[in-house]
């Protein structure tokens, strides 16, 4: 129950365990296609250009920040916790003037905020985070990427512990990238970065006068690959993770046949059970309210009395397995449960039983 790698499908694995294949194979080109268009149904991005890189989300970042992003460029990066910062500090590498606005712990900035912000000077780009990991704070993306389209600004959504499980309808709401990996709510083992591009975004890639500032994450060298992939010709750029892209298709298949809104809703009423039933164990969240929180991750707070190491220790004899506070500030005040993708009801409970029975054993009467 951490927040990635989650537990998935055993149709994934099994894609995943089968023997390699040749990345040009034509049944190998079927996949890698097939999960570039079903990629833009997930994100809801019909206009969308997809990517499938082998990486991190860490590299979906990179590559959008070095593609967008050229020396003095102003950036505005919104962080609700740990990943936002690492956004701003990868941003600098490219040269970027960074403004950073930072949520208060457990809270969001407030739209006012952001649009003061964009009134006083002109970004080229600004990134958020959909659920920051670090705090289980979700941001609304809707209104974010529509004031990224009325102050003409490039707007890049982390989707990493959210897309296939959080609401996102990148189109509608004018985003122009949004990115994630794999290990999430998206259902593979680790090593894919996953992002959809707008068409704006790539025609202010075509516009740039300087060179990309990553050889590696150049799309120079991988758009002419996706679209050939999509229009089943082979090609190369850099060998593809062939195994992991054979269990994307696989997983984009289930997630479409639940259907996106099912999921959505699913995510919502599973992340607010679990909380209700945290609560009623006397735990608080780190999140300010139901408002700014995630249907993927939660962050309870420990009660009065108990200390992470003791809570942790008593966890690892269950049979599930909650990963410690991560912001450098609270890191020791609270857990983060991940409650995403193929997660069920029976795992919330056992969940919840175990964390009980945590407590308990650290002294923590009910
Ligand atoms: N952004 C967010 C919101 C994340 O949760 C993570 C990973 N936990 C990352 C970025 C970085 O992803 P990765 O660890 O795959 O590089």
């Amino acid at each position: 129950m951490i927040p990635g790698p989650i537990e998935f499908e055993p149709a994934v694995m099994q894609a995943v365990g089968m023997s390699t294949t040749s990345h040009v194979a034509p049944d190998f080109i079927e996949s890698f296609g097939h999960s570039l268009e079903m990629m833009r149904e997930v994100w809801m991005a019909p206009s969308g250009q997809p990517f499938i890189m082998a990486g991190t989300g860490t590299l979906a970042m990179d590559m959008a920040g070095s593609n967008l992003v050229e020396p003095g460029d102003k950036a505005l990066v919104i962080s609700t916790g740990y990943f936002g910062d690492r956004y701003a500090d990868l941003l600098k590498r490219y040269g970027a003037e960074v403004t950073l606005l930072k949520a208060p712990a457990g809270d969001v900035v407030r739209l006012p905020e952001i649009e003061a912000e964009l009134k006083r000077q002109h970004y080229k780009l600004m990134t958020f985070t959909h659920v920051d990991t670090s705090t289980a704070v979700r941001v609304d993306p809707e209104p974010i990427g529509r004031l990224g389209e009325k102050y003409g600004v490039l707007t890049i959504l982390d989707g990493v512990c959210s897309v296939a499980g959080e609401e996102v309808r990148q189109d509608e709401w004018k985003i122009d990238v949004v990115l994630t990996a794999s290990q999430k709510a998206v259902g593979v083992p680790p090593g894919l970065a996953l992002m959809v591009v707008s068409e704006r975004a790539m025609q202010a890639w075509r516009d740039r006068k300087a060179p990309v500032g990553s050889y590696y994450c150049d799309w120079t060298h991988w758009l002419p690959v996706m679209k050939a992939y999509e229009a089943r010709r082979p090609a190369y750029f850099g060998t593809p993770a062939v195994n992991l892209v054979c269990g994307l298709e696989v997983s984009l298949g289930l997630i479409l046949k639940e259907g996106m809104d099912a999921r959505f809703s699913r995510h919502r009423r599973i992340g607010k059970t679990f909380r209700e039933a945290m609560r009623s164990l006397g735990l608080k969240m780190i999140p300010v309210s139901e408002d700014v929180s995630a249907g993927t991750l939660s962050a309870p707070m420990y009660p009065e009395g108990v200390r992470a190491p003791e809570f942790m220790k008593a966890i690892s004899k269950s049979d599930v397995i909650l990963a410690g506070g991560l912001l450098p500030e609270l890191k020791d005040r609270y857990f983060r449960v991940g409650h995403m993708g193929s997660v069920t009801n029976g795992d919330i409970l056992t969940t919840v039983a175990a964390v009980e029975q945590a407590l308990k054993e650290c002294g923590y009467v009910t």
